[in-house]
């Protein structure tokens, strides 16, 4: 007889993953659908990076609530979890009247919500504290940081496996049935039987929702793109620049160093039809340069290593278009069902809260159990390159593949990649090595070592060139031999 489990959770996004772990507290069956051949492929992999302090949001608001106590909570999770993290602050500009109305109306909205140590500051403190900072005021928050979103979601998620929490990826849920008291939850590969069902779907949460009984979400899909900024760009930046919000309460254009070093431009934002469409355009780049420019002083072409983008999924009301909170639910019409839908910006650093909160309703209707067992910590693959150059001599004594640096521009050896590839969630794509190590995503983004990386694969894993994927499911990245 097949296994039922407890719960499962449909996405392995960071909110899904994070509610995998919180749930992994307690004595249950817990398993993941997800439909990528990783964890954050989509909106969790594609955003600045910022954990929000929490000044914009709607007092009383749920994204209010748990952006600022995520944002609380984020030294000791980023300890927990292994998880890059700088607590740098973050600077909102402004150069006329309206800006500063805007920037004092989201002070005391952020005082409100509980935000510490907001405060407006002149240019001088302005320039002391980033001096490549554009502006001629600023609000200051103190609190705000950077984080590496893929190493928290990947960590999230592996400290939920080595917790006992299943994970399905290539499952895409294409229909979910109601069967006596469990639900049939069917994906393109198999069918699972479960007791609860939560959906962490991100873009396709109202599509799931759909599935579950509960109807008339509309998700907004808003997209941002990005330029990726060399390391060398990387020195003149202290910590995230924003311009003052517009009348509609959204950021436009900023600037942010990434914990690595990098610096992002970016995201605009443009409501799109289509999803599932990353693709960089044309048509934003010279809009990315021009408002980013503004935020910061050393924009300039021979920088630009790459460029992205991720799709916001705004939850919309229907009758004004406008933008509504996220939604953490339970309901009648859907019994044993946790329902997340709109969960955008500031998603990632609410995930934790978000999970919480989840956990809580379903301990309001069943008992729960704690894990005795549970264990909170988990470490991350060790950075050969952050070493000492005494630590380095003696991991290359222990281990001589971390004498053999595969990624030259990151400094990434063969043993980071090694283990990378064997990484607890079963995952073998090359972009999977990538988000877990920073290998290709230097300035030659992969010139040197991707196939390097394929070998490895290969070698490790037993595979062949051709099985070798980038992505996602169909992308292998070699079909054959053209020379024998
Ligand atoms: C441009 C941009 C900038 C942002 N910047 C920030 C920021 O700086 N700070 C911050 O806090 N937040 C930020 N956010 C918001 C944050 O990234 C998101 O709120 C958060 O990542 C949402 O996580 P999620 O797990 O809900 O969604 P996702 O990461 O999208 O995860 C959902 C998962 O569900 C899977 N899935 C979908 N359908 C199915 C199905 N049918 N079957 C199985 N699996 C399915 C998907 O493949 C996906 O992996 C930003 C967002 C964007 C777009």
């Amino acid at each position: 007889m097949k296994q039922v489990y407890d719960v499962l959770i449909i996405g392995a996004g960071v909110v899904g993953s994070a509610i995998a772990r919180e749930f992994s507290r307690y004595i249950l069956k817990i398993g993941v659908l997800e439909k990528e051949l990783d964890v954050c492929y989509e909106t969790s992999g594609r955003n600045s990076g910022v954990l929000h302090g929490g000044f914009t949001y709607k007092p009383g608001s749920l994204r209010a609530e748990c952006s600022v106590e995520g944002n609380a909570e984020f030294d000791k999770v980023a300890e927990e979890l292994d998880v890059p993290f700088k607590r740098t602050g973050k600077v909102v500009v402004g150069f006329d009247k309206k800006d500063r109305e805007s920037l004092l109306k989201y002070k005391a909205i952020g005082e409100e919500n509980g935000v510490p140590g907001l405060e407006i500051i002149d240019k001088a403190r302005l320039q002391e504290l980033d001096p490549s900072a554009g502006g001629e005021f600023a609000m200051y928050s103190p609190t705000t940081g950077i984080l590496n979103p893929f190493i928290y979601n990947v960590a999230l998620a592996e400290n939920a496996k080595e917790n006992g929490v299943d994970f399905y990826f290539d499952n895409e849920v294409i229909a979910i049935e109601r069967d006596n008291d469990l639900y049939r939850v069917v994906t393109k590969k198999a069918v699972y039987q479960t007791r609860w069902v939560v959906n962490s779907a991100g873009l396709n949460s109202a599509k799931i929702s759909s599935m579950l009984g509960i109807n008339g979400y509309i998700i907004g899909g808003f997209k941002g793109e990005y330029f990726i900024l060399d390391k060398k760009a990387g020195q003149f930046i202290n910590m995230p620049v924003y311009p003052a919000p517009g009348p509609t309460g959204g950021f436009a254009t900023h600037a942010t160093p990434t914990v690595d070093g990098n610096v992002l431009i970016g995201p605009d934002s443009v409501l799109v039809d289509d999803l599932v469409d990353y693709g960089a355009t044309v048509s934003a780049m010279a809009g990315l340069i021009a408002d980013g420019s503004k935020m910061f002083k050393h924009v300039k072409p021979e920088y630009f290593i790459r460029n992205f983008s991720g799709i916001r999924p705004k939850r919309i009301d229907k009758e004004t278009g406008k933008a509504l909170d996220f939604v953490l639910e339970v309901r009648d019409e859907a019994p044993n069902t946790i329902n997340l839908v709109g969960i955008e910006s500031p998603g990632l650093t609410s995930a934790l809260p978000l999970a919480r909160r989840a956990v809580k309703m379903f301990s309001e209707k069943e008992p729960l159990v704690p894990n005795e067992n549970f264990y909170p910590k988990r470490k991350g693959i060790l950075c050969f390159a952050k070493q000492t150059d005494e630590m380095k001599k003696t991991l290359i004594e222990k281990d001589p593949n971390y004498g053999e640096i595969i990624c030259r521009c990151e400094m990434v050896t063969k043993a980071e990649i090694i283990e990378a590839v064997h990484n607890s969630l079963g995952v073998c794509t090359v972009m999977g090595i990538k988000n877990r190590t920073r290998a290709m995503m230097g300035r030659c983004q992969g010139g040197y070592c991707e196939t390097r990386i394929v070998e490895i694969i290969k070698q490790e894993l037993n595979k062949t060139t051709e099985q070798v994927l980038y992505k996602k499911s169909g992308s292998n990245m070699f079909t054959g031999t053209v020379r024998k």
